[in-house]
């Protein structure tokens, strides 16, 4: 057990951090920033230097991370918001406290949580504040990640299995009351369409909170996971042939001034108001590109588009298509006031995809954007008749390079931000061509 007694509070200095510290018994801080490619990264501090880091930032050498940055770029300082602190539940000791990163004292706009403070910080400006909720699915493997957890799990439709779930259920109990302890209002937890794979689910939040849970999410669940040897991955398909892992989200738009949900009207289609319809309309507009952030990695596309699944059906998008309550579509409008975006994968990073979805949203406030027809066919048997809907981008190049075209949603995210993000993608793309595939080996060796 550590001993807290030996952080001598007194001595410290004076800052909100410390007095956290003060308050709930901790010692170390992780001060910690998530990178381009979504990895989150950290220094472990101790509660008795908190207060300076507070003021100054703790250094990191930027270039060493997924940022485009050079090693001879001076030291990037990741100054820690103790407003978003958080104490981990398992590690009573430890706070983890996501950061703003500085350079040459200015925010370096590349950095995924500074692309969305700016975007948050305009949608306050028109007096509105993007609430949205995530489902991360994931699969649990064993610890080397070749094979799943629980060998048991292989039924042809394993979703909701009954039995399977409760294999897994000190591991879920553990985690959900973590996120009960920390106020985050979970609701349920349950297998999902394909073997090995869960989803847990909590309760909507403004676009910062719910960035910095799902953020937080990820290294809980990850930590929880390895307790019990298993291991946990987000990756979007992880097996060829099964449902991939997708993480949903569900969107709204509250008035700052009167509290009340911009979204719902119940005199309007489906029960979405006119700013509900805009709003969606630029998600429409710009949702091809939007794939490069919502699908950011090589694997991405083999979620999307996919082939139909051995349990039936992808439960993921092929084209760019909306409806009411059909779980075919690329969005969902499941109930009044809110819609859902089914693009977004488990590699999605959690701060790009909350701004490239205020991005695109206000984009399409501001120019009363049309989300065009609705279809209400299954889209994945009769997709065919659709003929004007534009088809999602078929791998990662593709999708780079539909949103390098779309100057307005570049600009909207930040040109600095942008011209890094498609940089450092397209290098990806660039290792994952050299690499030299057993698949080529079988269908090219006796040409
Ligand atoms: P499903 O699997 O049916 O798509 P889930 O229940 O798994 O839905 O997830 C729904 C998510 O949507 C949750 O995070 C929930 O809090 C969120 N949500 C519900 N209402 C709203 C709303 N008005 N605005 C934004 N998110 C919402
Ligand atoms: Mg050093
Ligand atoms: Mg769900
Ligand atoms: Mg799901
Ligand atoms: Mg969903």
């Amino acid at each position: 057990m550590t001993d807290l007694s030996t952080f001598n509070h007194e001595k410290s200095k004076a800052s909100r951090l410390t007095n956290f510290a003060r308050e709930n018994g901790i010692k170390y801080f992780m001060v910690s920033f998530t990178d381009l490619m979504g990895a989150q990264r950290a220094k472990v501090v101790p509660a008795q230097a908190i207060a300076d880091m507070e003021r100054d930032g703790a250094g990191f050498a930027g270039f060493a991370t997924w940022l485009d940055l050079t090693p001879a770029h001076p030291d990037m300082l990741a100054v820690p918001d103790p407003s978003a602190a958080v104490q981990l539940p398992w590690k009573k000791e430890v706070a983890w406290v996501p950061a703003r990163c500085i350079m040459n004292d200015e925010d370096l706009s590349q950095a995924p949580r500074n692309v969305l403070s700016r975007l948050v910080a305009q949608a306050a400006d028109l007096g509105l504040d993007v609430k949205t909720g995530v489902e991360p699915e994931f699969f649990l493997l064993t610890p080397e990640g070749q094979a799943l957890f629980d060998g048991k799990d292989c039924s042809v439709k394993p979703c909701y299995d009954q039995q399977v779930v409760l294999r897994c259920f000190d591991m879920m109990a553990e985690l959900t009351d973590y996120m009960l302890e920390m106020g985050w209002e979970p609701y349920q937890c349950d297998h999902e369409d394909a073997n090995g794979q869960y989803e847990m689910n909590w309760k909507f939040d403004s676009a910062m909170k719910t960035a910095d849970k799902h953020s937080f999410f990820k290294f809980m669940l990850r930590a929880i996971s390895e307790k019990y040897g298993m291991r946990a991955t987000f990756m979007p398909k992880p097996i060829m042939g099964m449902t991939g892992n997708g993480c949903h989200a569900h969107i709204s738009v509250w008035d700052i001034a009167s509290g009340k949900n911009a979204f719902a009207d119940d005199s309007k289609e489906l029960r979405l108001s006119d700013s509900g319809r805009h709003f969606l309309g630029g998600i429409m507009k710009h949702a091809s590109a939007l794939a490069a952030i919502c699908n950011p990695t090589v694997n991405s596309y083999k979620r999307i588009n996919a082939p139909r699944t051995s349990s039936g059906a992808t439960w993921a998008p092929n084209s760019v298509t909306w409806t009411g309550n059909n779980r075919t579509h690329m969005v969902r409008v499941p109930g009044p006031g809110r819609f859902e975006l089914r693009l977004p994968d488990g590699a999605v990073n959690p701060y790009l995809l909350q701004a490239v979805i205020i991005a695109a949203g206000l984009s399409g406030l501001k120019s009363k954007a049309d989300p065009g027809k609705r279809w209400d066919i299954d889209m994945y048997a009769e997709g065919h008749i659709v003929k004007d809907a534009p088809k999602l981008p078929l791998n990662l190049l593709d999708a780079i390079r539909v949103f390098d075209a779309d100057s307005e949603l570049k600009e909207a995210m930040g040109t600095e931000f942008s011209n890094a993000y498609i940089k450092l993608k397209t290098k990806e793309w660039d290792t994952y061509s050299a690499h030299l595939s057993q698949w080529e080996r079988d269908n090219t060796l006796d040409i």
